[in-house]
């Protein structure tokens, strides 16, 4: 009989979990639950999207005839209310599924804090495109908007807003930009960059409350700064969406546990990507969600495939800003090397250990980003560098 491999939320870890399931067992049944109503598409660009810069055809990763070519059901707005874990199958809100390998590929969803007046109108979340669209519409009407979270993600949405017209705010908590993934040159290097493509910055900004008269019309810090906006976007980080199966009996941390195999502590469930948890990590990045979910999909069609931790990277997509960063970049028993051009906004340091580039921070040099990456993906080995000029030749 074909296997019925059932797969729960269709992003790139969803997608990514149907297309290794389809290579290792070609006969299969792959179905796809998802309670949106589109394709796959490119999350991670939704800042293009709203700046104007790409269109939902350019995100949308397969047409239709994809889906059908290769045999993989995709079943949309479709929402999973539960697991039945006895009789093997899915609940949801149009009928129940069966599934002999089933995996959670659900993602995440923003977190909401429960801050005074977070529920007055024109206050958004980005995760999907009909988000986009809501804030693209408020953006077309209103003058100013305060994205609450400079991280990487409130710093692009802030930057893309900024380029609709709009003034833009940005608020963050710390006392400086990026605090886990720069340190404090590269920090204050982006902070000169965002000042001069006209984005006001409040550090050491903790919201305390929003005010205004059904609409947001004032942020409020607990500082005493009050900072007046016409609409405001939280980016204040993601929670795993894990609530349709939080009651079946599965190990759950942060996020849904998994092994190296992608397995859960229930037989013939595994999970991946933003919901997963693996190694206490749950990262809830792009390419982490597409390696968790190859594994996840050829392990549930009966391939052995094992899962390689990789060392997460984190780059700026603003034109004209570039920071990258990979790695260990506080390491203390490392030997470092660097080099810091202030006049003219460049900034590169390097972690090495045994020869290894266990940690870097570029800002400033475009080309470098990818050879990086690569060097430390690929586990270069840099012996006798003794200067930064020697290891930048040698990339
Ligand atoms: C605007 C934006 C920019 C980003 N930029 C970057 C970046 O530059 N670099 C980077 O590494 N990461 C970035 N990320 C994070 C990255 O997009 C995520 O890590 C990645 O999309 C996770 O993929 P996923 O498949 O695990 O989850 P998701 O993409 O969240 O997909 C989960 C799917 O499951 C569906 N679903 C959820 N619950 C149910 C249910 N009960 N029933 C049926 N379907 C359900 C959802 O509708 C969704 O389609 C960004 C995220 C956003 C929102």
């Amino acid at each position: 009989m074909m296997k019925k491999i059932l797969i729960i939320g269709a992003g790139i870890a969803g997608l990514n979990a149907s297309k290794s399931a389809r290579e290792v067992d070609k006969d299969c049944q792959i179905t796809i639950l998802e309670s949106g109503s589109l394709n796959t598409y490119t999350r991670t660009r939704i800042p293009h999207y709203i700046s104007g810069e790409t269109s939902l055809n350019d995100l949308t990763t397969y047409g239709d005839d994809w889906y059908i070519k290769n045999r993989i059901n995709l079943v949309k707005e479709t929402k999973v209310t539960g697991i039945d874990v006895n009789e093997k199958m899915v609940l949801t809100d149009k009928g129940n599924y069966y599934y002999d390998s089933l995996i959670i590929a659900a993602g995440a969803s923003p977190f909401k804090p429960n801050i005074k007046g977070i529920d007055l109108k024109n206050i958004f979340t980005i995760r999907t495109i009909h988000d986009a669209d809501n804030v693209i519409n408020s953006a077309k009407k209103c003058k100013v908007c305060t994205v609450i979270g400079g991280g990487l993600l409130g710093l692009e949405i802030g930057h893309s807003i900024r380029q609709l017209g709009c003034e833009v705010n940005i608020i963050e908590r710390n006392e400086r930009l990026l605090p886990r993934q720069s340190d404090s040159i590269a920090s204050s290097l982006l902070l000169d960059a965002l000042k001069s493509k006209g984005i006001n910055v409040y550090l050491n900004g903790e919201t305390e409350e929003f005010v205004g008269d059904n609409e947001v019309s004032r942020v409020k810090l607990k500082d005493g700064r009050v900072i007046d906006t016409d609409f405001v976007i939280l980016s204040m980080g993601v929670r795993a969406n894990i609530a349709p199966f939080d009651n079946i009996g599965l190990e759950i941390g942060r996020a849904i546990k998994v092994d190296k195999y992608m397995r859960t502590n229930i037989e013939d469930i595994y999970a991946a990507g933003d919901v997963a948890e693996y190694n206490e990590n749950n990262y809830c990045i792009w390419p982490i969600a597409i390696s968790q979910g190859k594994v996840a999909g050829s392990n549930a069609a009966g391939k052995v495939t094992i899962y390689e931790d990789t060392k997460p990277h984190t780059q700026l997509k603003i034109p004209g800003i570039t920071l990258f960063t990979i790695g260990n970049i506080f390491c203390q028993d490392c030997e470092s090397l660097q080099r810091f051009d202030k006049d003219n906004g460049k900034y590169l340091k390097f972690f090495l250990k045994d020869g290894l580039i266990v940690g870097a921070i570029v800002f400033g040099e475009v080309s470098l980003p990818n050879k990086v990456r690569k060097a430390v993906e690929n586990k270069k080995k840099f012996i006798g560098i003794s200067n930064i000029d020697e290891l930048l030749e040698s990339l």
